[in-house]
């Protein structure tokens, strides 16, 4: 895969981190235990899974630029490698230019 697909791909999955960003602030942080219905990670543009994980474990994945939150499945080996594996998710960790791109992107930094 060329860098530009790396990116281009990186990029999707930037839009739907920023959406799960707005999900988390709409959320009441204090209950970090409970259940959140978050958007899939992945690079596919028509995938609207929901990925139920715990504030406190989509927390965990946040602290890092280059790892996003996918359903179980939805990984790509190409640009990302797989870092955890919970029940009803995956936490993968971008490679090369997909990780520059999303690290870039990180909204907070
Ligand atoms: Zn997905």
């Amino acid at each position: 895969m060329n860098e530009e697909s790396e990116r281009r791909l990186a990029r999707n999955e930037i839009l739907f981190r920023d959406t799960n960003e707005a999900i988390e602030r709409g959320q009441w942080l204090a209950d970090s235990g409970k259940h959140v219905r978050f958007r899939c990670e992945c690079s596919r543009l028509d995938c609207n899974r929901a990925v139920p994980i715990t504030l406190a474990d989509y927390e965990q994945v946040r602290r890092f630029p280059r790892r996003f939150v996918l359903a179980p499945g939805h990984e790509m080996p190409e640009i990302e490698t797989v870092v955890d594996r919970g029940e009803d998710h995956v936490v993968v960790e971008k490679k090369d230019a997909a990780g520059e791109t999303a690290a870039a992107a990180d909204p907070r930094q």
